[in-house]
């Protein structure tokens, strides 16, 4: 069965991915087989794809990690920080505590 290049290219991004049914797929296959300029399409097709993705992942797992080590170290800060916020505040309340019991126990004059 000879197919037009227009109904091919129609297929193509499907039987690129993988979406095609069996039938579209078989047609695809024996039309590449014989027409240099889908084949070719097919290549582009699959070279853009692969290259924009690849180009893409990087860049988002380059984001990923920036965003995950400047979160990390964010984290780690306020973690810090928070312990030495803590610390302060117990010792202070620690140190009025005792400072106030330490002022009632001493006998009161009477
Ligand atoms: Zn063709």
């Amino acid at each position: 069965m000879k197919v037009s290049c227009e109904i091919i290219k129609d297929l193509l991004p499907l039987y690129h991915d993988g979406v095609c049914s069996n039938d579209s797929k078989t047609m695809v296959e024996e039309h590449l087989a014989y027409c240099d300029s889908c084949k070719a399409a097919l290549l582009e097709m699959d070279d853009t794809l692969c290259i924009n993705k690849a180009e893409q992942n990087l860049q988002e797992a380059e984001v990923v990690k920036k965003l995950s080590k400047r979160w990390k170290k964010g984290m780690l800060k306020s973690l810090l920080e928070g312990m030495l916020f803590t610390i302060l505040a117990i010792a202070l309340i620690a140190l009025v505590l005792y400072f106030f019991i330490g002022f009632r126990i001493i006998p009161k004059p009477y």
